[in-house]
């Protein structure tokens, strides 16, 4: 299955855990980097990926379909 680029058109507060940053995103793309489902957008200064504290209900059966990659 592909999941291609998600755009969503809601405002969603995302937050850096890392660093504590804060950013707010109207307009998100989701993609798969390195196994997981990120925002493009939400790309912290520090390099880590900040996570959507606002409306944290999870992909919709989308976010365990990395393949199994373990060495
Ligand atoms: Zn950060």
């Amino acid at each position: 299955m592909y999941l291609g680029d998600k755009e969503r058109n809601r405002v969603a507060l995302y937050k850096c855990k890392k660093c504590k940053a804060e950013k707010e995103l109207s307009k998100t793309t989701i993609k798969i980097i390195d196994g997981s489902v990120r925002v493009v957008e939400a790309l912290c200064s520090c390099g880590e990926y900040m996570e959507d504290t606002t409306e944290f209900k999870g992909y919709p059966n989308l976010i365990r379909t990395e393949p199994s990659l373990k060495d």
